[in-house]
Formats: structure tokens, sequence, C-alpha cells
């Protein structure tokens, strides 16, 4: 179970997997160091690896423990690209940046194998692609446009036809699909924790339960306070993501956190694992209120989805998750359901993720909008550059200023009103 945490979303099959983790002892007293990072999942243990390599003294703040975030409860699904298409990126930011916008987010998979690799993680990692499955002609149209940009540019996309995704899948639900060779699954928060090792062995400080509860200028540089420490840092990451809390408040009026959830059944049958993902590809279909779903390295069968932000709401989600399972897979049985759980996502505005300026020396990482595995490693490696002095130019994500969300605080409204339209127009087809 995952502590300090609402029972209803606590029990997470990757926490009850989970290798040990790293002791990260409280911060203590009064400290300095180059940078500060806040927020202990794959932004911060990114940015902070990346920062150790560079020579930099780096001290990391978690509220609760290393992964406790998204990045310890995800779908482990290793998703390259940001959301919107590579001509829409290029065209709305222009050729410069769009271009190398393009081509990071395109590459971050391949980050992402190759930091597990180069530090040796043991997390299930499998670099065997990732699925996106069409339920209709619309999508598959929007599928066929997405796969023949990345291939105009180099990117290894295979377009699926019904019998190929229906063979990789398990299921007959699908007209077609693509699958992305960049991308592929891993175990999320063993990936997290073995990111941590990574960083403390480069020579990162990292102190759980140590959560950021004041902020402030202090000479050149910043103050950070914790309950038990004060860390003096020249600069500051936050790094907080779908768990963004009034540290610095106009952050938190940035993103909107959507609870995301998942059910896991107990290890399968031979038979159900041999037509069920037999290649073990983790794949997600086009829906707007998307289903992701994956085998865990013990063959239990994962579905993920919407959530709800109550628990009697998310108990009924969870419910739904696996009677879809059953309608797609009828050839799983009589299967027990061992596991469900869930946490929090960050969305934006326009479904890009920001790195926002908040100050000569803070910058913030987030608003993955669940597509953080690959993404947020990718960006914690940025906000490292920044760090270091890298000019805002070169970096290989644009740096913007904070632009709260219009009547943020009536997300909650908007966002229950925007899910009940996106399951009618997904009912529809349309
Ligand atoms: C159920 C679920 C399924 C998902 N599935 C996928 C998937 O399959 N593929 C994919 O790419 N993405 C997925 N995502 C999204 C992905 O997990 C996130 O985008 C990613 O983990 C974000 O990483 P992060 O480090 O920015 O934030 P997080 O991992 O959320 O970490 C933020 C951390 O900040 C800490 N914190 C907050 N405030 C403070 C403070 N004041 N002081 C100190 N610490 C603080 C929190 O405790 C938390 O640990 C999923 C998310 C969820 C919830």
């Amino acid at each position: 179970m995952i502590k300090n945490e609402n029972p209803v979303i606590a029990d997470s099959l990757w926490d009850a997997t989970a290798n040990p983790a790293p002791n990260c002892l409280p911060l203590v007293g009064k400290v300095e160091t180059d940078v500060a990072v806040i927020g202990g999942g794959y932004t911060g243990l990114s940015a902070a690896l990346h920062l150790a390599e560079a020579g930099q003294h780096v001290t990391v703040l978690e509220a609760e423990t290393i992964g406790w975030g998204a990045s310890g409860r995800n779908g482990g699904q290793v998703n390259p690209g940001l959301k919107d298409s590579p001509d829409a990126i290029e065209a709305r930011f222009g050729t410069e940046i769009g271009r190398r916008m393009v081509n990071y987010s395109g590459a971050a998979g391949q980050l992402v194998f190759s930091l597990i690799e180069r530090h040796n993680i043991q997390c299930d990692a499998r670099p065997v692609g990732w699925i996106r499955a069409a339920h209709n002609k619309k999508a598959l149209r929007e599928i066929k446009a997405i796969a023949a940009q990345w291939q105009k540019r180099g990117a290894p996309l295979q377009v699926l036809d019904a019998d190929e995704i229906a063979g990789l899948i398990g299921t007959e639900v699908y007209i077609g699909g693509l699958l992305d060779h960049r991308g592929g699954n891993l175990h999320p928060l063993n990936y997290a924790l073995g990111l941590a090792v990574a960083a403390k062995r480069a020579g990162s400080v990292l102190h759980g339960h140590s959560r950021a509860i004041r902020l402030e200028k202090a000479g050149e540089g910043y103050k950070v306070e914790t309950s038990g420490g004060v860390l003096q840092a020249g600069k500051v990451l936050l790094c907080t993501n779908g768990y963004t809390d009034g540290l610095v408040p106009q952050l938190a009026q940035t993103i909107v956190p959507i609870r995301s959830i998942q059910v896991a059944t107990s290890p399968l049958s031979d038979s159900a694992r041999a037509s069920i993902l037999p290649k073990l590809q983790a794949p997600s279909d086009m829906r707007r209120l998307l289903h992701y779903y994956r085998m865990d390295a013990h063959g239990r069968f994962i579905m993920g989805g919407r959530g709800a932000y109550g628990d009697r709401g998310t108990k009924r989600q969870y419910e739904a998750l696996r009677k879809v399972t059953r309608q797609m897979f009828p050839q799983i049985g009589d299967v027990t359901w061992q596991h469900a759980w869930g946490g929090f996502v960050a969305v934006t505005a326009d479904h890009y993720p920001r790195l926002n300026l908040l100050g000569s020396g803070i910058l913030a990482g987030l608003g993955y909008n669940g597509r953080g595995v690959a993404m947020a490693t990718a960006m914690g490696k940025v906000m490292a550059d920044w760090a270091t002095g890298v000019p805002e130019q070169a970096l290989d994500f644009p740096v913007s200023q904070v632009q709260p969300i219009p009547f943020h605080g009536l997300h909650k409204l908007a966002v229950g009103a925007t899910v009940a339209r996106y399951s009618l127009l997904d009912r529809l087809g349309l």
C-alpha cells in the first residue's frame, strides 16, 4: 500500500513489487547547495542525476518518499513525442525551436532506455515499441497522418492493419493502429528508485519526508525551508507536476490535476498470456477518455483509464475498467483482481508541458498531460542544462512565463463537464 495516501487509491501493484528503496533521510539543519530540486519523481531525479554528472552540488527534497507521486504509480508506458503531431508542433513554435522539440520529444523514449542501460536499473524495461490503437475510421486516419509525419522525419513507426493489431493485442475491437518502435514499457516505481540510486551515486543528496514549505529570495540565491531544515541554494528547480502544492501559488494555477487509475489481475493462465499482448507491448487507444493497458513481468494484466475526484466515483471507475477488460479479452477467464490504485497527472490548457520561469533562478517543469515517463525524464535533463547555464535559446524546450489557467478555481466543475462531453463523443464514435 502507498503510505500516507487515501486507501481508495493506495493499493498499488508497483508498490507491492518494488525493489528496496535507497535510504533518503529527512533534511536536518542548515545546508548549502548549488541547486535545490523540489520533488522526487522522474523530473526531479533526472535533473538531479544530470546535474550531479555535470559537477553541480544538488539536493533533492521529496515531501514523502522517492517516486511517491505519479512516477511510482503510472502505467509504465514509455511514449515518445508530445500529444500534438510533429507538423502541428513546428507550425505552432516555428521550424527552429519546433524542430528541436519534435526531435527531442521523439528521442525521449531512447533517453529512458539508455539511462536504464547505463545505470543498470532493474525495472523490467522492455523496448518493444508502443502501440496506438484505432477504434474507428476517424482515429485510424489520424494515426496514419501522425505515422506519415514521423516517418518523413526518419522515425521507425509502422502502420498496422486490423489483422496485425489483433495479433499483437489479442482482441478484435480495433480496425488498425500503429507500432512506434521508439517506445516500450517498464516497472515505473523501480525506474524511479533506480534513477534515485544513480543520482545518489553521481553525488546528489536526496531527502525524503522533507516537504518544502517556504521558498524565498536570500542574497544571490534562495532559501528553501522544510519542517526540519533550511537549504540555501543558488538555483531552484520545481518538479512537482500533479502534486504541486501552495509553495508557489501561481504555479498551482498553471495545471489541473486529474486522477488516472489502474486495476491489475493476479498472474494470468499460460493460455491467456499466449493470446493477450504476446509480444508484451503496452497499447493506448485513441478515445478522448483513453484506455491504456499492459502485462507486468509476472503475467498480471493491468488496465488503466480516467478516475474521478471522489472515492465513490473512483470505485465505480475501477469496476468499469474491469468490465471493459472482460469485454475486450473474454479469453482472460475468471480472474482475481489483485490491486487497484491511482494518482494525479497534470493537465495544461493546450496539452503542452511547460518550463515556467518563476524568477531569475527558479524554473518549474511540469504538465506532461499523462505522458511523462519519457517526457519528464527528458524535461529533467533540459532543466539540468538550464541550471548549469545553457542559454534559454539553446535549450531543447522553450522557457515561458507563468500563465495561470483562467477560472482555475472552477477546475473540478470544468473537468466534470469535459469528461461528460468526451464520454458522449466517444460513445457516438465522433
Ligand atoms: C495512474 C497514472 C498512470 C499514468 N500512466 C502513464 C504512462 O503509462 N505513461 C506515461 O508516460 N505517463 C503516465 N502517467 C504520467 C506520469 O506518471 C507523470 O507525467 C510523471 O510521473 C511526472 O513525473 P514528475 O516527476 O514530474 O511528477 P511526480 O512523479 O508526480 O512527482 C512529484 C513529486 O513532488 C512531490 N512534492 C510535491 N510538493 C512538494 C513540496 N512542496 N516539497 C517536496 N516535494 C513535493 C510529491 O510528493 C511527488 O512525489 C501516469 C500517471 C498516473 C497518475
